[in-house]
């Protein structure tokens, strides 16, 4: 434990550029530089890079090329079109400002520092600090907020620039399902993707447990939905499934999409987490990580919109990878609805035992 090194990818541009040029509480409004600097201001109130297994890292540099490995040409030239107009709007939710090409360039950058550098064995796990999010923009298309899909393309970035091969694991624990990155990989059998999202909200037209892959990569999409209101309680029941089939497939990298938009405190998130949930949520996987990969896992920022909860719940990762102690902080201790969503959950977990059997030993 002495020798851990965990690698912070963090930029000040994430914390001060592409403010949304909306008055609040328009739903947009939530994805802002806000987000980022909360973080980093908490962390250098409390000194945390003074712990010197803490590593400061910056985003990758990359062309435009790099963005091609996800994304069509078309589409990456109508962001850098609107950005250098200076406002536009994709859907009716991702807007677009003067920084917005260049920042969603840079986060992919970070994106791929935070996996190329736990895979170079620079250091043994990394968090992308990162925005705006990806995992619901599609190669043609931004979505729910995210411009550039920041996971997709850092994993076509290590197959087609470094070469590496070798079976990529995503769990993603934002609060919506990533419909991006399941359609990235949805026929691919050497990235396998884990999501667990609330199925009854925005995004709950997709991400059923019937979404199994296709071809090569059927059992390699799967999706666990959660109902709303879900606890510190019962949040990780998941891991019934998730646990046997990590250990199964034996990935050599684990991506976590991390979104904290579960936590109880998020405007558009209908879940009740607290910190506990992320610090027991990095306790199990790295657990796993160690018996399977080395204990390899980058996480990379994904959605998460309290301004209270984000610097605590990033926190609460950093010292789970760190074997330290974590306590439900004051704040926190709050009563939420006392009816118990386990028995749903179960229901979702049976179903999903019934449809994955074909593809692994559960
Ligand atoms: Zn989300």
């Amino acid at each position: 434990m002495e020798n851990k090194k965990i690698g912070i990818v963090i930029d000040n541009d994430f914390a001060s550029k592409n403010n949304p040029p909306y008055p609040r509480p328009i739903f947009a409004s939530y994805e802002n530089p806000n987000r980022i600097k909360i973080i980093l201001n908490y962390f250098e109130k409390i000194n945390l890079f003074e712990d010197k297994r803490l590593i400061k890292l910056s985003p990758l540099i990359i062309e435009d090329k790099i963005i091609e490995l996800a994304h069509s040409r078309y589409y990456i030239d109508s962001i850098k079109r609107l950005s250098s107009l200076g406002s536009g709007l994709i859907g009716d939710e991702v807007f677009i400002t003067k920084d917005t090409f260049n920042l969603a360039k840079k986060a992919i950058g970070g994106a791929i520092r935070a996996v190329e550098s736990v895979i170079k064995n620079d250091v043994n796990q990394s968090f992308a600090l990162i925005r705006p999010p990806g995992h619901h923009a599609l190669r043609e298309m931004g979505s729910g907020l995210c411009i550039f899909n920041n996971i997709a393309n850092a994993i076509l970035y290590l197959r087609e620039e470094l070469k590496y091969d070798k079976k990529i694991a995503i769990v993603d624990i934002d609060d919506h399902f990533g419909d991006g990155i399941a359609q990235y990989f949805y026929c691919n059998p050497n990235v396998l993707y884990f999501s667990v999202h609330e199925f009854d909200f925005v995004e709950g037209e997709l991400g059923f447990p019937d979404e199994l892959g296709e071809g090569e990569g059927l059992g390699k999409n799967i999706n666990f939905p959660v109902p709303a209101g879900v606890s510190d309680n019962e949040f990780l029941e998941f891991f019934d499934i998730l646990d046997p089939i990590l250990r199964e497939y034996q990935p050599d990298l684990i991506i976590i999409a991390a979104g904290f938009d579960m936590y109880f405190d998020d405007p558009i998130g209908n879940s009740n987490l607290t910190s506990i949930s992320y610090f027991n949520f990095t306790e199990r996987i790295l657990k796993i990580a160690d018996e399977v990969c080395e204990g390899k896992i980058a996480f990379i920022l994904e959605g998460g919109y309290s301004l209270i909860g984000l610097p605590f719940c990033v926190h609460a990762i950093i010292k789970a990878l760190l074997n330290e102690k974590h306590e439900r902080l004051s704040f926190e201790n709050l009563e939420f609805s006392n009816k118990s969503k386990r028995e749903e959950i179960n229901k979702i977990k049976n179903l999903l035992i019934t449809l994955l059997m074909d593809y692994w030993s559960l």
